[in-house]
């Protein structure tokens, strides 16, 4: 049964109603069948909604699924290393995410008992737990009123409302946050809160919204303006820093040598090969371009970029004499972040001399066949393969 229609004396609360709850019955009606839709497990929502962060429904679909197989549960992803949380999560990108989660099941397991707290103060005290994971996972597992607001629904609250400054101002937010729990206070939380994401990803699509279609539409105050295309307004973007990464493959009598990155930061506890990061400003452009080998057509490390080589070989081969080895490039590979734009270039050196050790507290050695079972960010897994290919 429908729920009542408040009272017309007021059109503000008709076009509430009609928001909260023809939204709802929208969702009931249409949504898409998605596998963490098929629970109330408040660890497998808690999964999908770390996985759907700022990354697409389809690209996420096999990682949940692989992910759950092999971590079933809090205790089970509690129980594991590092290591193979990161290996499940190979390939999706954004990889604090996946470290964040395993250190906050491992303070389920040690503060809760093993169940995910129902309490948002609790939850958020998790790592990796920021207000839109607590009220994606508050209100769809535990039904409480708390908002989940993220780009998409910030995008679709702000054509509702026709709101026209940037949903990335802090006041913004907060009104947009206000705007949902008000909403949410009228209307059962697991159901609104997916339809206003659902709405998002589906309808009202940050490019061409589907007024049509929109079941809301008559509560819109964009569609009725004609600025739904306009909005949301955000404000101006800084642009992208950019670094170039210079790799080294260096391969002994035992294997490659790689290194695992920090443990905190950028691609924390990821493995690399031995890589020094620059400043892309800091090379100037006649002396990075390298040289083309005089018959092989290789280029050749010169100038900054063979000096910045010639450190991180050092690094890895503490105390050789290296100054006659070349460095040759054998593949090149970018790399888009958030806020950083990364080219990275692989250099295979030549002419090592005999004898050479590698640093073990620092870098390990691993041979050919044992390189797919480490965790590598995406970008490096293309440069190893594109290097396997060149160097059979
Ligand atoms: S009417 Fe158009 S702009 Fe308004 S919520 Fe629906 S799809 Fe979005």
């Amino acid at each position: 049964m429908n729920p009542p229609v408040p009272s017309m004396a007021s059109t503000d609360l008709a076009r509430e109603w009609s928001i909260v709850h023809i939204l709802s019955m929208w969702y009931r009606d249409h949504h898409r069948r998605l596998p963490w839709r098929e629970t109330r497990d408040p660890y497998r929502i808690w999964v999908s909604e770390t996985m759907l962060q700022q990354t697409r429904v389809e690209t996420v679909i096999p990682y949940y699924h692989a992910f759950l197989e092999r971590f079933p549960d809090v205790a089970a992803l509690a129980a594991s290393d590092e290591e193979a949380v990161l290996k499940c999560w190979q390939g999706l990108g954004y990889y604090s995410r996946a470290r964040n989660l395993h250190r906050a099941a491992r303070l389920v397991v040690e503060r809760h008992g093993g169940r995910i707290p129902d309490d948002p103060r609790a939850f958020l005290a998790l790592p990796g737990v920021g207000a839109y994971t607590a009220g994606a996972v508050m209100s769809i597992a535990f039904h409480r009123p708390i908002p989940a607001v993220d780009g998409n629904v910030l995008r679709v609250v702000a054509r509702l409302e026709n709101l026209c400054d940037p949903v990335d101002h802090p006041t913004v937010r907060r009104r947009i946050e206000r705007l949902v729990e008000g909403w949410l206070q009228q209307a059962e939380p697991a159901v609104f809160t997916q339809a206003l994401m659902e709405l998002g990803a589906v309808v009202c699509t940050p490019r061409s919204p589907r007024c049509g279609a929109c079941p809301v539409r008559s509560a819109c105050r964009a569609h009725r303006a004609g600025t739904a295309e306009d909005l949301p307004k955000r404000a101006p973007k800084r642009p992208r820093r950019q670094k170039v990464v210079l790799a080294l493959w260096c391969e002994t009598g035992e294997g490659v040598v790689v290194e695992q990155r920090p443990a905190d930061g950028l691609l924390g506890g990821m493995w690399q090969l031995p890589a020094h990061e620059l400043d892309a400003d800091a090379l100037d452009a006649p002396s990075d371009a390298g040289r083309d080998a005089e018959s092989g057509g290789a280029a050749e490390a010169a100038g900054p970029v063979r000096r910045a080589l010639m450190d991180c070989l050092q690094r890895v081969f503490p105390g050789t004499a290296c100054h006659a080895v070349r460095f040759v490039e054998v593949a090149r590979e970018r790399h888009v972040f958030t806020h950083l734009e990364w080219s990275v270039r692989l250099f295979r050196p030549e002419g090592m001399p005999a004898g050479a050790r590698v640093d073990r507290t620092r870098f390990r050695v691993v041979c050919r066949d044992e390189l797919g079972g480490l965790p590598w960010p995406r970008v490096y897994e293309k440069l190893i393969s594109g290097a396997l290919q060149m160097l059979i």
